[in-house]
């Protein structure tokens, strides 16, 4: 398939990712020794500095996984005697945090309750539901199919003293928190967090809360970009809307640089766009302009823009600047600053970085032309049993903040595809991945 001609200057996506990957690489923050020591309530969403070992065993000690009855498992090995089943003595109850401190003897079964410290002498739990009891005697039916070791958690079964709980560059998650919290640890040294500075510019723009003026709109891709980069754990500093001044904007782009690992802007990079930020970035050097064959989006500029003297020698910040229409700026977000980013945090774990793409029924017919890659907004339907549906917006304008409010997916258009058949399986990105 050739794509057509107009496309020819284009970029892949692939190839503008790869570009990114390549620019990141030396400035990722692994090679910055600055970690930070955090109290885990602070440390969602932070990257872990350096391999964190485990200083003990969780869980601790052997323990029961059910409500029940503990005994030595060996007897279940034979036939039960009376052919019924079988039948112990039981001599004494253990809670959880409240072991019992006897050895079981022969014939003698303990009462247990999930968590509690297994006794000496026994290895194995029957649930309480399986089995019967009178007084002292407990009985199990000779059909129960329990084997030895049945409902026994083995100590260090979760992790054992010593090992790797969690390499360097994890994004600590929700489970890895109360991971942390399961070895003791009240704090943890993670790598120091971004700092991105945002603004905007364009003589239309409006801020949220001033009247509304003829031929102005709301400067809706700052507070977007803001919650993306917050979700991210990002140290955002938001210099609001910078006035559409040539010397204005130089100056506050190079004190940006000196306080920012990341500057973002959205809007003004397009080739004949009216505003001053293409032609003062022009300037500044080091600034690539790219088209980039996608939809939505395709104006990128990007780029590393030298903190302004003394410092200039020892720090840059790297620049993106996003398109203006609202989807194209988030989807150029989501497909190349938020890898880029992940990557800067020093964050390495791959389900991170490559979020899950799922194969899913297209219910509509797509238009879709070779030579570009297209992210459809849609909303994923799941079916217990059979392969997810994806319906289409009818409405893919990339203005359209609405539309990709109402979506829970893109679908992700290969740039070499062409147009999609209803019942065609495409592949989807679920946004709840990517935000
Ligand atoms: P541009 O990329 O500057 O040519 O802008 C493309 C479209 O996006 C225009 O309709 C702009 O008005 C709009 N736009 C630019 N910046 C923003 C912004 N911060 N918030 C909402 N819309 C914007
Ligand atoms: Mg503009």
């Amino acid at each position: 398939m050739t794509p057509p001609a107009a496309a020819a200057a284009d970029l892949a996506v692939a190839q503008v990712q790869a570009r990114l990957q390549a620019l990141a690489a030396p400035l990722a923050l692994t090679g910055r020794a600055r970690p930070q020591t955090l109290a885990l309530h602070e440390a969602l969403g932070r990257v872990l500095a350096q391999d964190l070992i485990s200083p003990l065993d969780v869980p601790p000690h052997d323990n029961a996984a059910m409500d029940g009855y503990a005994f030595d498992g060996q007897v279940l090995q034979d036939t039960p005697t009376d052919g019924r089943g079988w039948q112990w003595q039981v001599v004494g109850t253990a809670l959880a945090g409240r072991p019992w401190t006897g050895t079981l003897q022969a014939g003698q079964a303990l009462r247990i309750m999930t968590g509690a410290v297994m006794p000496a002498g026994a290895d194995t739990v029957a649930p309480q539901e399986l089995c019967s009891r009178e007084g002292d005697t407990l009985r199990l039916p000779a059909d129960a199919g329990l084997r030895p070791g049945a409902h026994r958690r083995l100590a260090g079964e979760d992790l054992a003293v010593g090992q790797c709980a969690l390499p360097a560059g994890t994004r600590l998650g929700p489970a890895a928190v109360g991971l942390l919290a399961s070895l003791g640890l009240a704090s943890v040294e993670v790598l120091p967090a971004l700092r991105v500075v945002l603004f905007s510019t364009g003589d239309e723009l409006l801020e949220p809360g001033q009247p509304p003026r003829p031929g102005a709109i709301y400067d809706s891709n700052r507070y977007t970009l803001r919650a993306l980069l917050a979700r991210l754990g990002c140290e955002v500093l938001d210099l609001g809307q910078l006035a559409d001044q040539p010397n204005v904007l130089e100056a506050s782009l190079r004190q940006a640089a000196g306080q920012a690992d990341v500057i973002i802007t959205s809007g003004g990079v397009s080739q004949g766009d009216a505003d001053h930020l293409r032609s003062v970035l022009q300037r500044m050097g080091q600034i690539d302009f790219w088209r980039v064959a996608m939809r939505p989006g395709r104006p990128l500029a990007v780029g590393l823009l030298p903190a302004p003297a003394p410092e200039a020698a020892a720090r840059q910040a790297l620049l993106f600047g996003l398109p203006g229409n609202p989807v194209a700026a988030m989807v150029s977000f989501l497909v190349f600053v938020r890898p880029t980013l992940l990557q800067l945090m020093g964050c390495s774990a791959p389900a991170e970085l490559q979020p899950p793409v799922l194969r899913a029924r297209s219910l509509n017919p797509i238009r879709k032309r070779p030579g570009r890659t297209e992210y459809p907004r849609a909303w994923l339907h799941a079916h217990p049993g059979r392969l997810p549906e994806v319906q289409v917006a009818a409405e893919q304008g990339s203005g359209l903040l609405s539309g990709m409010q109402a979506a829970n997916a893109l679908v992700l258009l290969p740039h070499d595809a062409g147009p999609v058949e209803a019942g065609d399986e495409v592949d989807v990105l679920l946004l709840d991945s990517l935000i």
